[in-house]
């Protein structure tokens, strides 16, 4: 499978360029409204036969996927490093990652979706409900660019193990690796257009969610989120949206600091900052923080951007992320910050990693989702402060603890969807871990039970064992039901 197979099927077209060399490396097709309507009339086709088969049926065709994508990792990878500019082996890293998801939901899907009991109640004993969750039927899925398989796949494999079909549109950055899944899930499933692609800017992604899809997965910018959900309101059609973050290390003064600089560094550097749980701002105990400052230097001097494929850090996927990345640096350094390594030093769309020091809160770089190899460090008298400090910003995707006794604590005090303690993106590392923020973060959870039941619908049904001891719901309810009722509810609930 190649980038060409996509060859254009519309008049207009646009081309897909290699972040490192500047070379196109694709065209596709822009799709028009009406392509992306008549896509969704076929998956909406699609779903009458993807949601009749059993759990197991749909697991088995998910992990024939797998096992595709197991296989050809190393020609996914190319063209996930082709596309993002990342470095090969941090491509190969994202698809084991979304290997280990896709088989988790294949085989959890049947216990998490498959039919449950409700318990009866004490005033309802002859009642016996059950919930059954059934697929919302055709699910848009609107793909960002730092993680292309890795990300979209979260949403994608949840929707179609709950018996959904799919019609994704992928980042116009990325639209090779959109393609690849797609095709690779075609030749899995052949009978039925189960998983589509459409391709093109923004206006396609509008164009998808008011195609009628029934749901909406949405992964990119704040901004762009609620320009989405005002799309998705026109027709209430539900959305779950991942919008990235602002995420917050906390070191303690009992953390083992070499660890913590170790992961601080990754958190921070990783694919070149482009990550939503990317570590963007540290918050260090101050009996430590000269220590783990120093330790953190050496981590992040030994890690250098650059275009070709042995540096760790590639070049920016999105060429004005350069321009967000230098502003930032400029404001927090216009207001007082200093730079204790780094500095924004680019050149042809290459950042160099950049600790900042010094930073006020309310500067750019403590504020705004960054999205590049930059981080911010300050110290705290106490913990308190620490998590005062980390609750202190409008979103809330994830947070990072390094921390000893009270490392729990600490986590479950911080506004976030998600948070890893001694290790970095442990949570997007575990498949069976719901993912997604709040605030500015967006709502809603992909990954895990959560992410399986985001894409169903609960049916509760409930039916009658036996004759009600009361009968309440009728014309025919007696006097003496209803004064029985009354004691039955003070002896019940009325003791306190
Ligand atoms: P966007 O939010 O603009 O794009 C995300 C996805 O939405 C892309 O597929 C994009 O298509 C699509 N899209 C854009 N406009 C619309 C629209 N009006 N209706 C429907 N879909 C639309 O992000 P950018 O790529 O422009 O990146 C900007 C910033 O967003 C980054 O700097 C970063 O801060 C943040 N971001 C966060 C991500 C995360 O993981 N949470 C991922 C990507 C970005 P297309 O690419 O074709 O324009």
């Amino acid at each position: 499978m190649t980038a060409t197979q996509h060859a254009p099927d519309t008049e207009e077209t646009f081309d897909v360029f290699n972040p490192r060399t500047q070379e196109v490396i694709g065209t596709y097709p822009m799709h028009t409204p009406a392509q992306v309507q008549a896509a969704t009339g076929r998956a909406r086709a699609a779903a009458a036969w993807w949601a009749e088969l059993t759990f197991k049926e749909r697991r088995d065709r998910l992990d024939r996927f797998n096992g595709m994508m197991a296989r050809s990792t190393d020609e996914l990878a190319d063209l996930v490093a082709a596309e993002t500019g990342k470095p090969t082996a941090d491509a190969h890293l994202e698809i084991a990652l979304a290997l280990g998801h896709v088989a988790w939901v294949g085989k959890h899907a049947p216990r998490v979706l498959g039919r449950h009991r409700t318990a009866s109640s004490l005033l309802s004993p002859h009642l016996s409900g059950t919930v059954t969750y059934h697929p919302y039927g055709v699910v848009g899925v609107i793909g960002p660019w730092n993680f292309p398989v890795f990300t979209p796949l979260g949403a994608i494999v949840s929707a179609l193990a709950a018996g959904n079909t799919v019609v994704f549109k992928p980042s116009e950055l990325t639209p090779g690796v959109g393609a690849w899944l797609v095709d690779a899930f075609a030749q899995v499933v052949p009978e039925h257009p189960v998983l589509q692609l459409v391709t093109g800017r923004g206006e396609v992604g509008t164009a998808l969610v008011r195609s009628g899809v029934d749901k909406v997965a949405f992964t990119g910018s704040t901004a762009t989120a609620k320009k989405v959900r005002a799309v998705c309101a026109e027709s209430l059609t539900p959305m779950v949206a991942e919008c990235g973050g602002k995420d917050a290390l906390i070191v303690d003064e009992d953390a083992d600091l070499d660890a913590a600089a170790e992961g601080a560094a990754w958190g921070a550097l990783m694919n070149a900052g482009q990550a939503c749980i990317g570590t963007e701002r540290i918050i260090v105990h101050e009996r430590v923080y000269a220590d783990f400052l120093a330790k953190l230097t050496a981590e992040v001097e030994r890690v250098h951007a650059g275009a070709s494929d042995d540096t760790q850090l590639g070049p920016m996927t999105l060429p004005s992320q350069v321009g967000v990345v230098e502003s930032h640096v400029a404001d927090a350094l216009e207001r007082g910050g200093h730079i204790a390594l780094g500095g924004p030093a680019t050149k042809d769309g290459v950042v160099q990693p950049t600790i900042l020091t010094d930073v006020p809160h309310d500067a750019l770089a403590n504020q705004e989702e960054t999205f590049g190899p930059t981080m911010t460090v300050e110290s705290v008298p106490d913990m308190d402060e620490a998590v005062r400090v980390a609750n202190d910003s409008k979103y809330g995707l994830a947070a990072v603890v390094y921390a000893g006794a009270q490392a729990r604590q600490i986590a479950e005090r911080l506004r976030t969807g998600m948070v890893s303690v001694n290790a970095v993106f442990a949570t997007a590392e575990l498949p069976s871990s719901p993912f997604g923020g709040i605030g500015d973060s967006g709502f809603g959870r992909v990954h895990g039970e959560d992410g399986l039941r985001e894409f169903a619908t609960a049916q509760a049904v409930v039916a009658k064992r036996f004759p009600a001891l009361l009968a309440l719901t009728t014309f025919n309810r007696t006097k003496g039901t209803e004064k029985l009722l009354g004691t039955i509810v003070k002896v019940v609930y009325g003791r306190r």
